[in-house]
């Protein structure tokens, strides 16, 4: 495959009245915004976003076969989306990990190098696991740039291997065609092994795992929930690799249950438990929507429970189903609690706002007639930060209350 470079091929002119967000800096600009466009460029070549009065507003790559017609990485006429703009984007966003952040506290740190259009390199995100990266592309025109992204990340990084994941069904949204392999160096063990806070090491399969392969987003809430577990007894449902359950096995919880559907998942979570020496974890293999009504129809009770389900929503049709899954789950947790418990509310469902999960837990709770205060409102770790022009991608909630 040719390098598509970085030369101008086309002008995108946008409607009158539909430049005030590109001038914000929002990255995507959709099919309905866009008056016409001359020339011809291929899908993945590189275009200049025009006002309908013909005044240059930004430069991107052009896709005809996404709703996001155009992805805009730079608002600079001057600048050319070439190498050289690829590399001081990765600079910036590595700096931030590094420089700001502090999170390459070691070889076998694990973080979130690159989180595309927060890092102004929209449908591109990079995961550091140790030696190890792992990359996914949802945008065609860096799908196209990969070799060249993979050797830029390998230049400042000088990682063994980088590793292309691919999310289903992200292909057919921008017409990528790619398969999960390495882009560069080797392939990656069937287990890596990290460290996050408080010296815990987790594995990882990142060539099979879910999503890149662990879910660095909830580093620092699971640090917190850690902090508040000691002597409670704790249900981590939805548990995937088992992080908030063993951050409270850590904090010195009594007990703790996990609980997931995945039976690979489960596997992952207690091979983590041993390898931190971990002794209060149990492990069921069940569906959460059924088994915490079986707990509580065994008069089970709890002092601490996390609620960490997958996204619920994709599209604005599935959020009333959405809404009633969080409640029915808000329901039996607060069965469940004992008074005075803790519950860590966690959402990734983006088209959900932090104020509607707020709603429907008052609402659940007032049903309950429990007193709830809210102790904490978390987001992501800041290795996944949110660009204040493209809000869109400040996705994850974590509410923390006490249940009385
Ligand atoms: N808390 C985890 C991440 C959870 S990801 C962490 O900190 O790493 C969501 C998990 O929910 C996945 O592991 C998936 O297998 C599991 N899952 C999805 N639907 C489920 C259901 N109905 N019952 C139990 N587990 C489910």
């Amino acid at each position: 495959m040719t390098l598509p470079d970085a030369t101008v091929t086309g002008t995108v002119f946008l409607k009158p009245k539909r430049a005030q967000p590109f001038f914000g800096r929002h990255p995507w600009v959709f099919a309905g915004a866009i008056d016409r466009v001359e020339g011809a460029p291929a899908d993945g070549a590189i275009v200049d976003l025009r006002s309908s009065a013909g005044n240059f507003v930004a430069r991107g790559a052009f896709n005809s076969q996404s709703k996001i017609r155009v992805r805009l990485y730079s608002w600079e006429e001057a600048e050319t989306l070439d190498r050289a703009f690829f590399s001081r984007q990765l600079d910036q966003a590595i700096a931030l990990r590094h420089e700001v952040l502090h999170l390459h506290t070691g070889p076998d740190a694990a973080y979130r190098v690159v989180f595309s259009e927060s890092d102004r390199l929209s449908g591109l995100v990079v995961d550091r696991f140790g030696d190890w990266l792992t990359v996914q592309f949802t945008s065609l025109a860096l799908a196209q740039r990969r070799q060249m992204i993979a050797e830029l990340l390998q230049e400042k990084l000088r990682v063994r291997g980088v590793y292309l994941r691919t999310e289903r069904g992200i292909g057919q949204l921008e017409g990528i065609e790619q398969h999960d392999g390495p882009i560069l160096g080797e392939t990656p063990p069937d287990e890596v092994i990290f460290t996050e806070h408080f010296g815990l090491r987790f594995a990882v399969n990142l060539t099979e795992g879910q999503k890149t392969g662990y879910y660095l987003d909830q580093r620092d809430n699971r640090a917190t929930v850690s902090r508040l577990a000691v002597g409670r007894r704790v249900l981590d449902a939805f548990c995937y690799s088992g992080g908030f359950g063993i951050y409270a096995a850590k904090g010195g919880a009594q007990e703790v249950l996990c609980v997931d559907a995945s039976e690979a998942a489960l596997q992952l979570a207690q091979r983590n438990a041993v390898l931190n020496g971990l002794s209060q974890l149990t492990f069921q293999h069940a569906d959460v929507f059924h088994h915490l009504g079986d707990l509580a129809a065994a008069g089970r009770k709890f002092d601490l429970i996390i609620l960490d389900p997958p996204k619920f929503a994709r599209n604005r049709a599935a959020i009333p189903k959405a809404l009633q899954g969080y409640r029915k789950l808000h329901q039996q947790a607060l069965r469940l609690l004992e008074r005075g418990g803790l519950l860590v509310s966690c959402c990734c469902t983006g088209l959900i706002t932090a104020e509607t999960l707020e709603d429907l837990i008052a609402q659940v709770a007032m049903d309950a007639k429990r007193d709830v205060q809210i102790l904490e409102r978390r987001g992501p770790a800041p290795d996944h930060p949110v660009a204040i022009s493209c809000r869109e991608s400040g996705y994850l909630k974590c509410l923390i209350t006490r249940v009385g």
